[in-house]
């Protein structure tokens, strides 16, 4: 009689990582199951844990949860290169590829159902495809960290500034996000269904990190994405020592943000650049037919700051050309959002 096959069943899918199975002062590399393929082969998910041999908070670092964002990779990539385990208080725990089905397949979405995983959080055991595999990430990785920053870029045919979404009234996230020092911060305080709004909601202060373009490494932006989040390290006391350039740049606070429209078809011409500051009425953008005349001029609604833009300048009516951020002091909410100060943060720091 034929043997069944052996086969892990769908809840190991969700076994938490346990940083404390991971030696002191060591590093290990690890490829879990999250997912199934057709063949009913997993689905392997890459995880590094760093665990320090010092006690200390878990940092939890992940990127790619859209499958063509690439930068975020490089990022961990050179703070695994930068972080010594014998000298690190607290633990690292990295996810270098979130989407791993969609960065296989060289794009955004969750291939098996077409979803965008990060509208998927926190997902459901008994749901479609992506929401079970956003579940079983929530698992294994999210109820194991104390903190998250969240790597992602533009979606493709879109550039972006180095800019940080979180919630400005969430303490924590607030300093992560004024400690990764990007040039623009925009509130958000993320009650849809993304990766860090899950995060939130298990308690974990989380930010998301938008660093510039998709299906590209951008060496800027790995230098400054490592940099800042060893600031945000040093802050949690897990390194002692920052090494990294320190960076005087002070972000630009929008409390809110617009995607800017075509409304007709035609080739655009874009007057603006990433981060610039532009005035209501400026003139953003002209489009042009096909004989190279002048159809319409679209002007800024009102001032802001550019966040985003569109690369190309092909544009059909709802075409995205410009991602725009008014700068601002959020309104508090009624109710303040929970969340853990960093405690060795030194006062100044932590000044609005
Ligand atoms: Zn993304």
């Amino acid at each position: 009689m034929t043997q069944p096959i052996k086969k892990p069943r769908s809840k190991s899918f969700h076994a938490p990582i346990v940083v404390e199975d991971v030696p002191l002062g060591t590093r290990q590399n690890l490829q879990l199951p999250v997912y199934e393929n057709a063949l009913g082969h997993p689905v392997l998910s890459p995880f590094v844990v760093v665990r320090g041999a010092q006690p200390g908070p878990v940092l939890g670092i992940c990127a790619a949860t859209h499958g063509d964002e690439l930068n975020g990779i490089n990022i961990i990539h050179r703070l695994l290169d930068s972080v010594d385990a014998e000298h690190l208080h607290g633990t690292l725990l990295c996810c270098p590829v979130v989407n791993v089905p969609a960065f296989e397949a060289g794009q955004r979405r969750f291939p098996e159902d077409d979803r965008d995983l990060n509208t998927c959080f926190p997902g459901r055991v008994n749901g479609t495809p992506s929401q079970q595999y956003a579940r079983s990430f929530l698992e294994r990785f999210l109820k194991s960290i104390d903190y998250l920053v969240d790597i992602h870029t533009a979606s493709e045919g879109r550039l972006n500034s180095l800019y940080v979404r979180a919630d400005w009234y969430s303490p924590a996230a607030r300093d992560m996000a004024r400690l990764l020092q990007p040039q623009i911060i925009l509130h958000g305080r993320s009650g849809d269904k993304t990766l860090r709004s899950a995060a939130r909601a298990l308690g974990v202060p989380a930010v998301t990190l938008e660093a510039g373009n998709p299906s590209v490494f951008q060496g800027k932006m790995a230098l400054e994405g490592e940099a800042g989040i060893r600031r945000v390290m040093a802050a949690l006391g897990m390194i002692e020592n920052d090494h990294s350039p320190v960076s005087t740049r002070e972000p630009v606070l929008c409390d809110t943000s617009q995607w800017l429209r075509t409304i007709a078809g035609g080739i655009l011409e874009q007057t603006f650049e990433l981060c610039e500051v532009v005035q209501k009425g400026q003139v953003l953008a002209r489009l042009k037919n096909a004989f190279g005349e002048y159809t319409a001029e679209y002007k800024s609604p009102s001032d802001g700051i550019v966040i985003g833009m569109s690369r190309t300048p092909l544009a059909v009516p709802g075409t995205r050309y410009c991602h725009l951020g008014r700068i601002g002091l959020p309104a508090p909410p009624k109710q303040p959002a929970g969340g853990r100060l960093l405690e060795r943060l030194a006062p100044d720091d932590i000044s609005e």
